[in-house]
């Protein structure tokens, strides 16, 4: 029988620059076997010596950091210098996770006739299925926590973009104490990724990507009774206050909806602005929008690359529909590559597709309100909650908006999201669940209670 492959392509130049292997059925079911066997023998490990692979790990991606951003770069569309900023990133949520291993403790419990202790006891075999957008990072946040409580992985990154996790499962190997205790798996969604999901076998999907797929696989879940977490789709907020610094809100405004050609599951890309300063905050955004440079993703001083394929700049294109009135296009590059230039768009009515579903490509609506309550009210009026901003110098209403909009992570003056030490991840349907921080850690684990009889 011939190996069945999957393509890899360039975004930036649409020409095909590798292949991997597409894992059959049975060999994902191989895969588990072994990394059950590897779990049992990770979990006993000495604290010390499973904290030296994670830290050796980071060492090791940090060593490899050019080569693991390079093809991050060249798979993704992703600018080279966002992809060394990331790879950075990675051997940092390996080194946080190493420090958590003795730290995972439990309690212990005033009862009747003895004492009650809990312990955290790893899952056994963890499923990581990830999206194409941030490829390691997100991968990052769900192999390291899970392997410091004593998990064994398997890895199933998106078929548009498997280069990454492929190296890392290699620069893994050189280093594991434990052959299989990382083993990443490339393949089809329905394939690789149901194979895992349908396994009694594996304790825990992690799984990041779209609201859908999300959502059949806590449906099919429920036939294992597999631990789930989700981190799925958004349609954040960005919310600027007359009172606020409107210029600076503006300036950071581009950053917070087109980094990464808007295909951030963060991305701010409902900008909610206080009638009184719309204008003023529409001509330094549309600059600050014009300023980003477009184009060669292996330059370290390009801002945006292209999106991710051919057929997701078809679907982010339908949402330039004659319903939205457009006040900003910006210029994309010419030639091969699947390229898209930000759009800006004002929207009173708040009722196009535009400002309702999640486009996850470079297109802004800029939508005014009145009051507080009304921009409550309109970042709320989604089915997601992952993410958002609070613009305002106002300390008071700053911290009234953050705890009405119902969202999982919010910034205030600020449009940062993803910090290793904190809890990320979504309220409503922008998942289950959440990420990092020691949250992270311990949604690897499963609580046990013991009692021992203090009875003479
Ligand atoms: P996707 O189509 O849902 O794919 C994500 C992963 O799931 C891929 O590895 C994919 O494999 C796999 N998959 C597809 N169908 C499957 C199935 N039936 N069973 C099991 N696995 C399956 O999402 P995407 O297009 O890659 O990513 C974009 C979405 O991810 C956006 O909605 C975005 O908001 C979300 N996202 C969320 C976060 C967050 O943290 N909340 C972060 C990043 C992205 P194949 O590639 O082989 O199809
Ligand atoms: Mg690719």
């Amino acid at each position: 029988m011939t190996e069945q492959t999957i393509p890899v392509w360039n975004p930036a130049t649409a020409t095909r620059i590798g292949e991997v292997h597409a894992y059959s059925h049975s060999e994902v079911d191989d895969a588990i076997a072994r990394a059950v066997d590897a779990q049992r023998v990770w979990a006993a490990l000495p604290i010390g010596r499973r904290q030296q692979f994670l830290y050796d790990l980071a060492d090791s991606i940090d060593v490899h950091r050019d080569e693991l951003a390079t093809l991050e770069s060249q798979d993704v569309g992703k600018p080279l210098r966002a992809a060394l900023a990331e790879a950075e990133s990675v051997a940092s949520v390996f080194r946080y996770y190493a420090g958590t291993i003795d730290k995972l403790t439990g309690e212990t419990i005033p009862v009747d006739g003895g004492v009650a202790m809990t312990f955290r006891e790893p899952v056994g075999v963890v499923g990581v299925i990830t999206p194409w957008n941030f490829p390691l990072p997100i991968a990052s946040w769900s192999i390291a926590p899970a392997l410091a409580a004593g998990n064994a992985v398997i890895s199933k990154p998106a078929s548009l973009t498997p280069l990454s996790a492929r190296r890392l499962g290699e620069l893994a190997a050189e280093l594991t104490p434990v052959p299989d205790l990382l083993q990443v798996v490339t393949g089809g969604g329905s394939t690789v990724g149901g194979a895992l999901i349908d396994d009694p076998r594996v304790g825990k999907i992690s799984f990041t990507g779209s609201t859908e797929v999300g959502r059949s696989i806590l449906a099919s879940s429920a036939a294992t009774m597999k631990r789930v977490t989700l981190e799925l789709g958004g349609k954040s907020a960005n919310i600027v206050f007359a009172d606020a610094d409107v210029d600076k809100a503006a300036f950071a405004a581009p950053w917070a909806v087109f980094d990464n050609t808007g295909q951030d599951c963060c991305a701010r890309s409902r900008i909610l602005v206080q009638r009184s300063v719309v204008d003023r905050f529409l001509e330094g955004f549309i600059d600050a929008t014009r300023a980003l440079r477009i184009g060669d993703p292996a330059q370290l001083t390009t801002d945006l690359g292209p999106l991710v394929s051919a057929e997701h700049r078809q679907s982010v294109q339908t949402f330039l529909d004659a319903d939205l009135d457009v006040v900003y296009a910006g210029e994309a590059p010419e030639g091969p590559g699947f390229w898209m230039a930000p759009h800006i768009a004002v929207d009173p009515a708040a009722a196009t597709r535009a400002a309702r579903d999640e486009i996850f490509g470079p297109v802004a609506v800029v939508i005014p309100f009145d009051t507080e309550e009304e921009a409550v009210r309109l970042a709320n009026d989604t089915i997601y909650g992952l993410s958002g901003s609070i613009w305002t110098n106002d300390v008071g209403r700053a911290l009234r908006v953050a705890r009405g909009v119902e969202s999982g992570t919010l910034s205030i003056n600020s449009n940062s999201s993803i910090r290793v030490q904190v809890p990320f991840g979504g309220f409503k349907q922008s998942g289950v669940g959440r990420e990092l921080g020691m949250e992270g850690v311990r949604s690897f684990t499963e609580h046990k209670s013991i009692f021992i009889s203090t009875a003479s």
